[in-house]
């Protein structure tokens, strides 16, 4: 008997050679082995009658072995055997694989997997399986004559073995307690995982674990909630009666309902001393960043730090100069590199950076940390590993709207406070899907709206240079861009500047490209998705996006919100060689769509999970089973959720560092 827990060097069939090699790649017990599960099925469960048999296609037939032999061909080994059936008889074909003939006798039944020849009439290295065991008794396949499971490579087993292993578990595995869930028991669950009696069985045995793998987020969710709300070990803040009487008067516009409302749940928040862990979701544009600034300079008032968090360095300096701006009272120090202590300044600071503020926590003490655009929600590891002697309160910005039951469900340890209203006098960015055959025309178009109103636009290209991806077609780099686009534009309206920004480029060019761009001394940025979530260029108002099926929703979404930000008119020239009617189906439906979480909802309907998340990579997308799209067997989780018996033990561990936690530490 197995259990979950067992060494595989326990189980019959794996020694300890081949258990040193599992171990080595993380596969150590019964349970790393039956989550490992086939990348795919190959369909052996039909038999072909010989007469059939078709070249190319791969077959299975049944049939009485004969004439297997061993021989030799120059210094190769060679195996050969024939099988037959009613209508007629195929030769079987081995290179190198002495073993697999050995066991054959004259007259058995067999399977047997393979490509047909017709040219030799023959089958090169098949699988073949006994169909009768040495009692005489129908056998369970598990090589062929079914769906047959193909594992990765990765796993350091042979097809072969890691299904012979399998079947040796599977035979003998015990859960305890195992509940019977959508119909199914986690042992079957496996079974049918790994030796399926039919697709269907497949997907409600993924769906089963896929609602095991919820099950245990929520559990970890409810346990975050429950150990923050014990923490009382964040500094408290006083706050006005009424929170908005906070927002300092030099900032030159009123904040809307939907930003004062936040100020307001976040104010309360940092006012007590159980740490804050507030998600703060809106729009591109929507106006976050003060919001934010807002409470960063609450606490600089009352003699504490805090720290924003940036994804990129761009992002950074921008933050710093924009809340500068903002909150001339407040001292914004920028950190964006280096891992040496900082001089803390003795005046209470907000500190703007990359993760290298993170490697100063201990140095700055922050009472907030606000990550911005991380698309990571959750919490941070305790303050211990922060080596801070308090849990500060955290803030996470993000425009990727979540729908509120995955919300409740998933995200239920977070706060949430959504900006969903825009800036008053803020117009949609026009969009437009534009024809290669009108791309001098809009280029000339462009020139013009840019001198006469005196404006910036960015051009975006997927990559950088062309040498980098020669196995893609349509590869519009920044480079090749840069080059054409400088040469039309000196041809014909050579008053416009052209700069390049890139990744690959040294940082002082970088810093130097983006000192012009904002002292407005270049036209016309050509650059990479490095500038998704970056650019608060006022007098941005025309945004062209290269090969924009290569873009998600959400990224493209990002960059049309670079335009317009000063109330003016914004546009967005998309232009794609795709030839594909959906990927144009989906640019003309964001071109029509300016809402965000429209924009999500619509693309979560047409390729489930894709693009919701496309720009999450970090963590959101690495869950194994469950699908962040699947809101259906989310909302069932959390009903599943209520009803467990106490002793549920979670088939997935709870503490492994999923996806929905901010890295605190790097
Ligand atoms: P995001 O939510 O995408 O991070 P930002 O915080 O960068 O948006 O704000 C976008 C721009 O709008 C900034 O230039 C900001 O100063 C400005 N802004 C923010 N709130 C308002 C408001 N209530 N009225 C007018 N402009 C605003
Ligand atoms: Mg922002």
């Amino acid at each position: 008997m197995y259990f979950l827990s067992t060494r595989l060097d326990e189980v019959k069939g794996i020694g300890d050679a081949l258990y040193a090699k599992l171990e080595k790649r993380g596969y150590s017990t019964v349970k790393d082995l039956v989550l490992a599960v086939p990348l795919r099925y190959e369909d052996r469960s039909h038999t072909t009658q010989i007469a059939e048999l078709q070249s190319g296609n791969l077959i299975t037939v049944r049939g009485k072995m004969s004439s297997a032999r061993n021989f030799y061909k120059g210094r190769r080994s060679m195996q050969s055997a024939k099988v037959s059936d009613e209508t007629g008889t195929v030769k079987l074909q081995w290179f190198n694989n002495p073993h697999v003939i050995s066991n054959i006798k004259d007259g058995e039944e067999y399977y047997v997997s393979g490509t047909y020849n017709p040219k030799y009439k023959s089958i090169a290295q098949p699988t073949i399986e006994r169909v009768f065991d040495s009692h005489g008794d129908a056998k369970e396949n598990i090589h062929t004559g079914r769906l047959v499971p193909l594992y990765s490579t990765m796993i350091p087993l042979k097809q072969g073995t890691q299904r012979r292993v399998l079947k040796e578990i599977l035979n003998n595995l015990r859960i305890p307690n195992d509940l019977e869930l959508q119909h199914m028991r986690l042992v079957e669950s496996f079974d049918e995982i790994h030796f399926p009696t039919t697709v269907d069985h497949v997907v409600l045995a993924r769906e089963r674990l896929a609602l095991e793998e919820l099950l245990a987020l929520i559990r970890r969710s409810r346990a975050i909630k429950q150990e923050w709300k014990e923490l009382h070990t964040a500094p408290a803040f006083e706050i006005p009666a009424k929170p908005t009487a906070a927002i300092p008067a030099s900032i030159p516009f009123s904040l809307t309902n939907a930003q004062q409302k936040s100020v307001t749940e976040i104010l309360k928040d940092i006012s007590q001393s159980e740490p804050m862990n507030r998600l703060l979701i809106g729009d591109v544009g929507s106006g976050k960043t003060v919001v934010a600034g807002i409470a960063c300079n609450l606490i600089a008032e009352q003699n504490k730090n805090s720290a924003i968090i940036a994804p990129t360095k761009i992002l950074a300096t921008q933050h710093a100069e924009s809340l500068v701006k903002l909150f001339p009272d407040l001292n914004v120090e920028l950190v964006t590199g280096g891992r040496k202590p900082l001089e803390v300044p003795k005046e209470p600071t907000l500190f703007v950076g990359t993760h290298a503020v993170i490697n100063r926590l201990e140095n700055i003490k922050p009472a907030l940390v606000i990550y911005d655009e991380q698309h990571r929600f959750g919490v941070g590891q305790r303050s211990a590993a922060l080596g801070l002697s308090y849990m500060p309160h955290i803030l996470t910005m993000s425009a990727t709207p979540i729908p509120r039951s995955l919300m409740l469900t998933i995200f239920s340890h977070l706060q949430l406070s959504v900006i969903d209203e825009m800036p008053a006098g803020r117009l949609p960015t026009k969009t437009w899907l534009v024809p290669d055959s009108k791309r001098e025309d809009s280029y000339n178009w462009m020139a013009k709206n840019l001198t006469k109103n005196h404006a910036q636009a960015i051009v975006v290209c997927p990559f950088i240079d062309p040498s980098e991806h020669l196995a893609f077609e349509n590869v519009v780099s920044a480079t090749e861009t840069f080059e054409a686009m400088s040469a039309f534009m000196r041809q014909q309206h050579p008053g416009l500047r052209l700069g390049l920004l890139h990744g690959r480029q040294k940082k002082t060019e970088q810093s130097s490209v983006i000192k012009d761009l904002y002292a407005g001394e270049i036209d016309i940025l050509v650059t990479t998705p490095m500038v998704e979530v970056g650019l608060d260029l006022k007098r941005a108002s025309i945004i062209v996006i290269e090969a924009a099926e290569r873009f998600g929703m959400a990224s493209l979404h990002q960059l049309r919100g670079r335009v317009g930000r000063a109330n003016q008119q914004g546009y967005c020239l998309l232009f794609s060689n795709a030839n594909g009617m959906s990927s144009k189906e989906r640019l003309e439906a964001f071109s029509k769509e300016n809402n965000g979480l429209k924009l999500a909802e619509l693309d979560l309907k047409n390729r489930g999970s894709g693009n919701l998340f496309g720009t999450m990579q970090h963590g959101f997308s690495d869950l194994q089973f469950a699908d962040w799209a699947n809101l259906e067997l989310i909302g069932r989780a959390q009903k599943t959720y209520e009803e467990l018996p106490n002793d549920w033990e979670p088939l997935f561990a709870t503490d492994r560092k999923t996806t929905t936690e901010i890295p605190l530490a790097n």
